[in-house]
């Protein structure tokens, strides 16, 4: 279903204490505009912030990956069944961070994106173009083979459940954001492949967030335009006050 989302990426970042602390206060803030407020949280976090938000209507808690095989020996990964197995309703798959640092391709992805919805948690799917991309301008062409290498074999149904996150790669954690008209721009080309692949309705229907420095100051203008759902955030989510203002920039 197509909402408004403002969804927070912690990253490697913060304390037990300190992510306690800042679950506790969006509990307290969640926004009555109908937004929902999704986080992404480290592991350990998991089980006890998702244990802390249920029940709260508007307010998730998201892994911020998950591994491609089902279960086995591959040490120190986390399997979708695990993260299902602890009530999980959300995975942020296939950020810039986890392709690039991680080598993780649009296969691999496809497949978690496909694991996740065999288990009933909904893909966060990110997708965006690398500066050299933007700079020759080729970056329209470049996210749609991502989206058609990693999604277009779902079903109508499946394709339905998701959510997408445009992240240009050059706007992640740069402090320099697209604008508004880029964003606008890409999100129109994203929806209307979705629309030529599954039909009006169904790309009507699927959220499209926008992700690469947004903070309190730009997240009224992006969200703004008509096919941006809202934003996927990493640096400005850290903070309460601040990220508490960016789910109420709708
Ligand atoms: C991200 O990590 O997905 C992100 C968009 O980071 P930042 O908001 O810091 O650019």
């Amino acid at each position: 279903m197509r909402q408004k989302i403002a969804a927070g990426n912690w990253k490697m970042n913060l304390s037990y204490e300190q992510g306690s602390d800042l679950v506790d206060k969006l509990k307290q803030n969640v926004p009555s505009n109908g937004a929902k407020v999704i986080i992404g949280v480290p592991y350990p976090y998991l089980k006890s912030f998702n244990d802390a938000v249920s029940g709260i209507d508007g307010i998730d808690i998201a892994a911020q990956n998950c591994h491609h095989e089902v279960k086995g020996a591959y040490t120190g990964e986390v399997a979708i069944s695990m993260l299902d197995s602890i009530g999980l309703k959300y995975v942020i798959v296939g950020h810039s961070e986890r392709r690039q640092y991680f080598n993780e391709s649009d296969e691999i992805i496809k497949t978690k994106v496909d694991l996740c919805l065999s288990h009933n948690i909904t893909p966060i799917y990110c997708c965006g173009e690398p500066l050299e991309v933007r700079e020759a301008g080729d970056q329209v062409s470049y996210v749609k083979s991502q989206i058609s290498n990693s999604l277009l074999h779902l079903s109508t149904e499946e394709i339905s459940k998701l959510i997408i996150a445009y992240e240009p790669i050059w706007a992640i954690g740069t402090g320099v954001t697209a604008s508004p008209d880029q964003a606008q721009e890409m999100h129109h080309e994203i929806r209307k492949m979705l629309s030529d692949k599954y039909g009006n309705s169904v790309a009507n229907d699927i959220s499209i967030l926008y992700g690469g420095s947004v903070k309190p100051n730009n997240a009224q203008e992006i969200f703004a335009k008509g096919d941006v759902d809202g934003g996927l955030v990493g640096g400005a989510s850290l903070d309460a006050p601040g990220f508490i203002e960016i789910t109420l920039a709708f």
